[in-house]
């Protein structure tokens, strides 16, 4: 018998969805596994055993982590107050892709849309005006089929692109577009990934209090690490981040989906023109009402960024930051994935992802909130001493990028 070319019985698989758009006979499908993760089902009736699907996996190919420009790094916000206060910290990204478009002709921005069905999407946007859509963190994996074709077809229009997306859809998007020709420009910009976590975290979150997530970051109670509220369909914002039951799962690092635990993608140099996090690193040089509104981090990798930093020099502040260090011990996911930091043990990691139910979350939530991970704080401090020591080492590793 034939073997099957497919990116069939693949071990590792990000849910990038590049297989979907590659695929000549539609033949592949994004859908949610019973554990809350997208993964792609292959209809192989259907299927012609041509191998492209494989072929254009970042399984097996490692793109776009070969930037080489010089790295800087800047605090950055917006100067138009309701851009920053709807977005996730600064508002970097949505002031990037309004100036972008406002520059007119043939623009086009792809960024993650509003949850509002089972699973989030990519969308493309040609108005400023539409920017609340794409405004804020959703903390969930966006599903990017068709995306690779809708932005192969503008910049072969002679579109100036903008693509947005996690480290591991930006390199799916540059090894999709590997050999294709086209006239217009391609500008990446990767978010500072910690990983996706299951969407049965909405579903479990939903039957914990009673109404679904509307928003997962508000300012409500101002910006930063503690100050993250979870905000529900019913009105409900939570009253404290550690309390919130989205954040006390997503953040214990037990749910992620299974390639987060060891992305390659959460590295410098990074894969975008530019990269976006929140500024988590020292910030005493700001006035505090500057820090409450939202900072963001913004690496400069190409050249390609600059370009996309001079479109929006006017609306924005931008403090160029000397303390690369700081920024890198504050904020490690921007050089290593969670699961250098998380403590989770690999049969861990495997037990939880294959028992992931309603009544084990509950308990994770109960007990784990009692007697474990979460108020154990002299354990808890123990694990984020260890963990910064950590990543101090692995930071005075990386002198050749500092
Ligand atoms: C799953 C996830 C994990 C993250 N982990 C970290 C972290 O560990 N450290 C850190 O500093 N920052 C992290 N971030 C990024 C942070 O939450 C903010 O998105 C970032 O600070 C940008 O803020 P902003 O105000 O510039 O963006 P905004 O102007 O609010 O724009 C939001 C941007 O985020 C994008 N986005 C939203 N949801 C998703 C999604 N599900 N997938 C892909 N792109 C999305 C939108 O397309 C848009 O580009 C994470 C984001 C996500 C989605
Ligand atoms: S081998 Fe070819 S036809 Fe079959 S699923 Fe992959 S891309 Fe589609
Ligand atoms: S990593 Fe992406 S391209 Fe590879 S199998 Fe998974 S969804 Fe398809
Ligand atoms: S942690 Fe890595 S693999 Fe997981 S979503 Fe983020 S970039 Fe992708």
């Amino acid at each position: 018998m034939k073997k099957n070319r497919s990116i069939l019985g693949k071990k590792k698989c990000y849910g990038c969805a590049a297989c979907v758009d590659v695929c000549p006979s539609n033949a592949i499908e994004l859908k949610l596994d019973e554990n809350g993760f997208l993964q792609p089902q292959i209809d192989l009736s259907v299927c012609l055993n041509c191998g492209l699907c494989s072929r254009f996996c970042i399984e097996q190919k490692d793109v776009g982590l070969s930037n080489e420009g010089v790295l800087r790094m800047y605090a950055v916000w917006s100067l138009e107050p309701e851009v920053r206060e709807g977005s996730a910290s600064g508002g970097a990204f949505s002031q990037i892709a309004i100036s972008f478009l406002r520059k007119g002709g043939r623009r086009v921005v792809f960024a993650v849309g509003h949850f509002e069905s089972d699973v989030l999407h990519h969308e493309m946007f040609f108005n400023e005006c539409d920017f609340v859509r794409w405004q804020n963190s959703k903390y969930v994996q966006s599903d990017m089929s068709g995306t690779y074709k809708k932005v192969y077809n503008k910049l072969k229009d002679g579109y100036l692109v903008l693509f947005s997306g996690t480290p591991c859809q930006v390199s799916a998007l540059n090894l999709y577009l590997i050999g294709k020709s086209y006239d217009g420009t391609l500008f990446t910009i990767d978010i500072v990934c910690h990983g996706v976590p299951s969407y049965k975290l909405i579903e479990m979150s939903s039957r914990l209090t009673g109404s679904s997530i509307s928003k997962f970051r508000t300012k409500d109670a101002g910006w930063g690490l503690e100050a993250k509220r979870v905000v529900y369909k019913n009105g409900v914002v939570s009253k404290k981040h550690s309390d919130d039951v989205f954040y006390l799962m997503f953040e214990s690092d037990r749910f992620l989906r299974k390639s987060c635990y060891t992305c390659p993608f959460s590295r410098l140099p990074r894969v975008g023109d530019l990269s976006i996090g929140d500024y988590w690193g020292d910030l005493s040089f700001l006035k505090k009402e500057d820090v409450e509104k939202g900072v963001s981090l913004v690496l400069r990798n190409t050249e390609k960024g600059d370009r996309l930093l001079a479109i929006v020099e006017h609306s924005i502040n931008k403090i160029e930051t000397r303390n690369i260090e700081d920024v890198l011990l504050n904020n490690p996911n921007v050089f290593t994935n969670s699961s250098e930091l998380a403590e989770i043990s690999d049969s861990d990691k495997l037990w939880l992802i294959k028992y992931f139910d309603f009544r084990y979350v509950r308990e994770f939530l109960v007990f784990g909130k009692i007697g474990g991970y979460f108020l154990n704080s002299k354990k808890r401090n123990r694990l984020i001493q260890q963990k910064r020591t950590r990543v101090k080492d692995m930071v005075s590793n990386m002198k050749s990028v500092l």
